[in-house]
């Protein structure tokens, strides 16, 4: 009995150490997870991969060296870290001697290649990029999460920053056109019929245009509208049965049969994600158009997938983007579909469909609301005024001072009214309604009592009950006016 008591401690022990061993090898890797990222950049900037590419065989240290002026034996240790990571392979050559080839991940590294990643991995590496790492931390930490990490380095955001500097402006734009590439080719080989029937597009934050000229070829029926900010579209390359257009989305977005957003809606927080969907939702038509976007779509709680992904691989990458966002953009964020659904209905599309495909992104297509929702959102940027019938006597005084401050909010502080029209009985036993200008509508006790048998709180207002329920809602002023019907018209002027 005692042995074997001895024997699970030992056992228990064994494993502690073991695990403790585990843990240290796993942390070694994340204290230099740089290196992957800093020696692939620097392979990148030699021209490794482009060097292998043009020459079909494999090549020595020494013709690689001498073609790309290297050091040779600082050469040989990068080679010897990246083919260790599968980037690069070691192989015989025709005499026998050892030389270099490619791997499909080094292809990646090739700088004009088809699916080419060189642009992004040279954008993500940036002395620019990188900085804002640096104060990930600071942003958390401050009271309000106002303190963007990309500000905090910069002094401004990084649309502003890509403004004042074409050079890291061209970085970004080339990274986002690599990425168009792959998403672009996919959709087209794993949903071409979201196509169908659209006969202009407009590409809202469209970049450089890729997406839109890869979509124009491959569905030549396409009129193309690349929208983005105007120093981003001023220098967009030509492209057959594209336009660039330069604006500012929050505030137009060209009209189109249907509006595409890729990596767009990811760098803004929910309103402002409300605000740029319920301009591409004005900009298409009400029947028929769609809005149609390719995000990632990450899993509840902590998950760390990317839900739905076609590519069982890719699940890794939405919570490491979820990072990037927090650290790159002031709000921006990646969402789960619950937070795509919020998002989505705020702005008036009531129906939304999501499909998976073999990219990072999946892709949503939203159609518009014949009835758009009440939010306050929608509310605050169209009504100056609010007209109230028989609505304000269904409920409690509560209730009705709940109402009505959420109808202050919504409406212009200096210029806005609230029109309530609602009986006004009087006081005590009087059974009349107050100041009617139809002698023979004065009964206005009945309307009482069908809001008692009727509603569970509801119930007619003396004009003091009237005075009561505004004053506590912020209006401090409303004037009466008494009409040949049941009820009267209050307008209410917040204070
Ligand atoms: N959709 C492209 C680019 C995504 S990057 C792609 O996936 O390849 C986000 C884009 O949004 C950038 O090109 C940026 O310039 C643009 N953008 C940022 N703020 C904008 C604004 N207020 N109006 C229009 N475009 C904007």
């Amino acid at each position: 009995m005692e042995k074997q008591t001895n024997g699970k401690a030992r056992t228990n022990d064994e494993e502690k150490i073991q695990e403790s061993h585990e843990a240290q090898a796993n942390m070694w890797k994340f204290v230099f997870g740089f290196t992957e990222l800093a020696v692939i950049k620097c392979a990148i900037e030699l021209g490794i991969a482009d060097f292998l590419e043009k020459n079909q065989e494999p090549i020595s240290l020494n013709q690689l060296s001498v073609a790309l002026g290297c050091c040779s034996s600082s050469l040989y240790r990068i080679l010897r870290f990246l083919i260790n990571r599968g980037i690069f392979k070691e192989t015989s050559t025709k005499s026998g001697k050892s030389g270099y080839v490619q791997t499909p991940l080094s292809r990646l590294l090739i700088k004009e290649g088809e699916n080419s990643m060189a642009a992004f991995l040279l954008f993500e590496s940036s002395p620019v990029m990188l900085a804002s790492w640096h104060n990930l931390s600071a942003r958390i930490s401050s009271k309000d999460n106002s303190l963007s990490s990309f500000e905090a380095a910069h002094g401004k955001d990084v649309w502003k920053y890509a403004e004042a500097d074409p050079k890291h402006s061209n970085l970004l734009n080339n990274a986002m056109a690599c990425d168009a590439r792959i998403a672009i080719s996919a959709i087209i080989d794993d949903c071409p019929e979201i196509f169908k029937g659209v006969n202009t597009i407009v590409d809202v934050g469209g970049g450089d245009g890729t997406t839109l000229r890869l979509l124009v070829e491959a569905f030549p029926w396409i009129n193309g509208i690349n929208f983005d900010l105007p120093h981003v579209a001023s220098v967009a390359p030509h492209a057959i049965g594209v336009v660039h257009v330069g604006d500012d989305m929050f505030n137009y977005v060209p009209k189109a049969d249907a509006a595409f957003l890729m990596w767009v809606l990811h760098d803004w927080s929910d309103e402002e994600c409300i605000q740029i969907l319920t301009k591409c939702r004005e900009a298409i038509p009400q029947d028929n158009g769609k809005v149609k976007i390719l995000e990632a779509i990450i899993g509840e709680k902590e998950e760390n997938i990317i839900r739905g992904s076609n590519n069982k691989k890719l699940k890794d990458v939405g919570l490491m983007l979820d990072m990037v966002m927090m650290a790159h953009t002031s709000n921006g964020k990646e969402r789960t579909t619950k937070e795509w659904a919020y998002v989505l209905n705020e702005a008036g599309f009531n129906r939304h469909t999501i499909s998976h495909i073999n990219v990072v992104q999946s892709v949503i297509q939203a159609y518009p609301s014949r009835f758009l929702p009440c939010s306050e959102t929608n509310l605050k940027c169209k009504l100056c005024w609010f007209i109230f019938k028989w609505v304000l006597h269904d409920w409690s005084d509560e209730e009705c001072i709940q109402i009505l401050t959420k109808c202050r909010e919504a409406i212009p502080q200096d210029n806005g009214k609230v029109i309530i029209l609602e009986a006004i009985v009087g006081e005590k036993e009087e059974s009349i309604i107050r100041g009617s200008n139809n002698e023979k509508l004065k009964d206005g006790l009945m309307l009482d009592m069908v809001m008692m048998a009727h509603t569970t709180n509801g119930k007619e207002r003396t004009s003091k009950e009237w005075a009561y329920v505004l004053n506590e809602a912020g209006f401090n002023r409303h004037t009466i006016s008494h009409i040949n019907a049941v009820q009267s018209v209050i307008q209410a002027y917040p204070s």
